[in-house]
Formats: structure tokens, sequence, C-alpha cells
């Protein structure tokens, strides 16, 4: 018996290791307000996935909290941060299963039809139905058998039927295509609309569209403003 979530999230006095004493993290704080598009910029290394995958809780704080509408993450279920937060990530994980299933995920009792207008609204269907076996086409273990763009466009088909208030993205650094490129291009820009989102952002398209920018260095923010602005 949750508020309707707003869709803010906040890391507050948050450290963090994956190697004890090793800190990626230290004291670092931020906070994305509800509807808000921040991106996050910085060398190889610097910890953006680091702060992503926590924000998606695959790891949590060594100390500090991550706060959602104000209440510490670590108070909801797992279930509903499935339901309220939607990702994409770096190198983004599909299970074994057919692309249909795959989309499915973010809304089981979602229809066929549903299914290709959320591929429809990020440009995926186009990709798909050329496949011999178009939504049942099996994708592989971890997704091997599409492209690391395609395996992207998934994610976001998934993403957008599942329509999280929060969605976080990890843009690939891996070589894409120019048309799958352009396709993402416009699958970020639809995800991001009316919610609020964290990206780690490579591409200076992306970047432009931000409110804010934040620039790490070894997991400190050196810097923020937006565009115009750095
Ligand atoms: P890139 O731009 O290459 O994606 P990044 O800014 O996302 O880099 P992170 O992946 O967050 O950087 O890595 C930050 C630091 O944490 C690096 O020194 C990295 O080696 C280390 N690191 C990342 N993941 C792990 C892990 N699972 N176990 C141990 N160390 C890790
Ligand atoms: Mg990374």
């Amino acid at each position: 018996n949750w508020e309707p979530l707003k869709g803010q999230i906040e890391f507050k006095n948050v450290d963090f290791f994956y190697k004890k004493g090793e800190y990626i993290l230290k004291d670092f704080n931020l906070k994305v307000n509800q509807g808000e598009t921040v991106a996050l910029v910085g060398e190889t290394g610097s910890g953006k996935s680091t702060i992503v995958n926590l924000a998606c809780r695959f790891y949590e704080p060594t100390s500090g909290e991550i706060l959602i509408d104000g209440v510490d993450y670590k108070l909801r279920s797992q279930n509903w941060l499935h339901a309220n937060i939607g990702y994409v990530l770096q190198a983004p994980h599909l299970f074994s299963g057919t692309i249909k299933e795959n989309i499915r995920y973010g809304k089981l009792d979602a229809t066929d039809e549903e299914i290709v207008n959320a591929a429809k609204i990020v440009n995926a269907h186009g990709f798909i139905s050329k496949l011999e076996k178009g939504y049942e086409s099996e994708v592989g273990e971890g997704g091997a058998l599409l492209s690391t763009g395609e395996k992207q466009l998934v994610s976001f088909a998934r993403a957008i039927l599942s329509a999280p208030r929060i969605f976080f993205l990890d843009e690939a650094t891996s070589s894409i295509d120019t048309e799958t490129e352009a396709k993402i291009q416009y699958a970020i820009d639809r995800i991001l609309e009316n919610r609020t989102s964290f990206i780690v952002a490579h591409r200076l398209s992306t970047i432009r569209n931000a409110d804010r920018i934040l620039v790490l260095e070894k997991g400190v923010v050196i810097e923020q403003g937006t565009h115009q602005e750095l």
C-alpha cells in the first residue's frame, strides 16, 4: 500500500566497493527529480556503470542510502522495484527464449498486439519482422544470436511495455551501425518522455537532450550543468 510513485531518486552519502576497502564511490550524492533527465559522462573506469548498477539494486551501497521518493529502496520488494524501475544496461542481457518472451518480460500479461506496438514505438519492429521467425525467433543464450544494438532495441521495447516511472540507461559503447544507432536514438527519445531518467551517456545527442549533465572522475562529480554551460 505505497502511494503512487512520483519518481524521484536520491543517492545519499553512498560509499561503495566491490573489493573490501577499494572504494569506487566515496560519499556520492545525487538527486534526480521527478521527470528530470540526468546524463552521466566520464572516462572509462570512472564508476558510471557502478552507479547505474547500484540504482538498479544489482548491488547495494556499502554504506549510505539510495532513496526512491524519499524511502530507502531496501524497504521495497523486488517486485515493486521491478514494476517501477526500468533499465537498459551497457551489455544488455536477454534470457534464452524468443524475442516475444523477452519483450513480454516487462509485463507478463501483455497481448501480442501490445508487444508489437512496443517494438514499433522503439523502431525494433523492422529488424524483428525481417527475421525468418519474427517475434518467435530464439535469441540464444544471453541474446547471443542478436547484435548488441538489436539486444538494446529489444530491451527498449521491454522498457516501453512496462512503462516504469524511473528509467536507467547505460548506453552501449560497442560499435553499432549507423542505421541501428539512429533507431536507438529514436528509442531513447520515446523512453525518456514523461519519466525520471538517469543515463550514462556516450552519444552527443543523448547528452544534448539531458536537463543536467554530470561529469564523473574516479567516482566524484567534478562538474555539472547543462550542455550549454559545460
Ligand atoms: P566504462 O566507461 O568503461 O563503461 P565505467 O565508468 O562504467 O566505465 P565502472 O564499470 O563503473 O566504470 O567501473 C568502475 C571501477 O570499478 C573500475 O575500476 C572497474 O574495474 C571496477 N569494477 C567494475 N565492476 C566490477 C566488478 N564487478 N568487480 C570488481 N571491480 C569492478
Ligand atoms: Mg560502464
